[in-house]
């Protein structure tokens, strides 16, 4: 395109939203264009700042009158490189960060409505403050903004009893493709009138539209919290445990992660001021957190009555509950700090029946061996979903940065072992460009024929986040 058309489109961006939030300076946009794990990273022609939802809708009705894609963005910390963009065609980011206000919250109907830019950690603070709980809960929620939680359909530690972020929506208010801003904003848990849109847009990774708002269910604020790091032989001990417990505590379990010791060894050797909270070393550990809206003292009597319950029948090997909040916070460190403790080596976000985690982990562990000798192991995460973080690096940096190289090789040995036991390659981070390609491969054809025709229907001209999920 020539320059003059060039500067005619920033012009009209700038009257949409304001000078000021329209970016081109290479180095006020960098951050914007690449991604949290620094593998994806690509020139946009600009950075766009709208403040409200009309604003949104103005600039995707002039981008879609351009033809130049429009790259959505939350707080950048998506881990498929959805959120930046391609370098492939003429692309703009939009930032949602400037949306960010709390519109409403009823207390009555459990319910809060946010714009798509508030940080997920202001709306746990602010159902906090109303006596409520927003259970949504990842490492990331400091920087991560619902928008990006809903198009990401995030999980997290909490969703063995709350459910995914899907499960978190009432009602949305989305900008579609060609500017209208639909209105689905409504609280209601119940509303049998036809097809479900909004789920649509959840876990779309922003290839359908821009969420611009979401009215989202909010839950009783817990009073007793007891957090437990447990010791155990193997994952399959951990998921005949997550069994017995919940057998004992009901839907009380709220978190049930596994780590392995692997894991743990790299958090205590990286990340400063973390101890190991057993005497001896262990194979496995569960971190497990139990809430209710009891007594603090009963819920950790009968918790601790449960785990000895547990060690009796020799389900677990040691165990230990935190007798504070802050021993309880040193806890969750070592779990929510395992991420950066093992930072480069080859990811996958994978998920199988609960019962079959113990036989991915085996399986894939022999392959991997088999495959990559000497290739070593960081398998966490949350187990009580299904759902292992199967990390795969090597000790002598060489060796791992050959790994790295040779990613798509041990994708395909972990992606085998996985497919071969009715699982998802993919289980809570998404597509985005990362698994683009690889998806083909494991969903169902007429899965994927199903998608297209959808995309198609909500996006003909294909200005949606294009090169992402199809
Ligand atoms: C330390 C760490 C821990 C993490 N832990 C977890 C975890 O436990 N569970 C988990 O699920 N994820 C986890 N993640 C991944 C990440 O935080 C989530 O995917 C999160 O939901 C992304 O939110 P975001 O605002 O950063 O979105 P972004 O990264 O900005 O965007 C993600 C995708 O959503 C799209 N998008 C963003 N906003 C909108 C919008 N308003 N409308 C339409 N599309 C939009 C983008 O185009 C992109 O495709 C972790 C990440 C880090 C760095």
């Amino acid at each position: 395109m020539n320059d003059v058309a060039h500067r005619s489109f920033l012009d009209r961006l700038a009257q949409a939203v304001g000078r000021a939030q329209v970016l081109t300076d290479p180095q006020e946009t960098a951050p914007y264009c690449t991604d949290w794990r620094r593998q994806y990273s690509a020139r946009a022609e600009c950075v766009v700042r709208p403040a409200s939802a009309d604003e949104v809708a103005q600039v995707v009705r002039l981008c879609a009158h351009e033809g130049v894609a429009v790259v959505p963005q939350g707080g950048n910390t998506g881990l498929c490189g959805g959120s930046v963009p391609t370098g492939t065609r003429r692309e703009i980011v939009l930032s949602l960060a400037r949306l960010n206000r709390i519109r409403d919250l009823d207390t009555l109907n459990n319910a809060i409505t946010v714009e798509a830019g508030c940080v997920l950690a202001s709306i746990q603070a602010a159902a906090q403050a109303s006596g409520r709980l927003f259970p949504l809960s990842l490492g990331a929620e400091g920087s991560c903004q619902i928008g990006g939680n809903l198009s990401t359909n995030a999980g997290g530690v909490n969703v063995l009893r709350y459910g995914n972020a899907r499960e978190q929506v009432l009602g949305l208010e989305v900008v579609l493709p060609d500017g209208r801003i639909w209105d689905g904003l409504r609280g209601l848990r119940k509303d049998n009138t036809g097809y479900d849109l909004k789920q649509l847009f959840l876990g779309a990774e922003g290839t359908l539209g821009v969420i611009t708002a979401a009215v989202l269910k909010l839950h009783p604020q817990p009073a007793a919290t007891a957090t437990a790091w447990i010791a155990v032989e193997a994952p399959q001990r951990a998921v005949e445990l997550l069994a017995a417990l919940r057998a004992r505590l009901g839907d009380r379990l709220t978190a049930f992660e596994l780590v392995s010791r692997v894991c743990l060894d790299a958090v205590l050797a990286r990340v400063p001021g973390t101890r190991d909270p057993l005497g001896a070393a262990h194979p496995w550990y569960v971190l497990a957190e139990v809430s209710d809206v009891g007594e603090p003292a009963a819920l950790a009597a009968s918790v601790e009555r449960a785990l000895t319950d547990s060690a009796e029948s020799g389900e677990i090997r040691d165990a230990t509950l935190a007798a504070s909040e802050a021993q309880a916070a040193a806890l969750w460190r070592l779990r929510e700090t395992i991420p950066e403790a093992q930072f480069r080596n080859v990811k996958h976000d994978v998920s199988v029946p609960v019962s079959k985690v113990p036989a991915l982990i085996d399986e894939a562990s022999r392959a991997i061996e088999r495959a990559f000798p000497g290739g070593v192991v960081y398998a966490f995460g949350h187990i009580g979903d299904g759902n292992i973080h199967y990390n795969v690096g090597a000790s002598d940096p060489e060796a791992n940065e050959a790994l790295m190289r040779g990613r798509a090789a041990v994708n395909a040995v972990v992606y085998e072992v996985v497919a071969a036991l009715g699982g998802s390659i993919s289980a809570e981070h998404g597509l985005g460009q990362l698994k683009r390609e690889e998806i083909r491969r494991h969903k169902d054809p007429l899965e994927l024929e199903l998608m297209r025709a959808l995309k198609k229907a909500l996006d003909p001209a294909g200005i949606m986040n294009p090169g992402k999920v199809i």
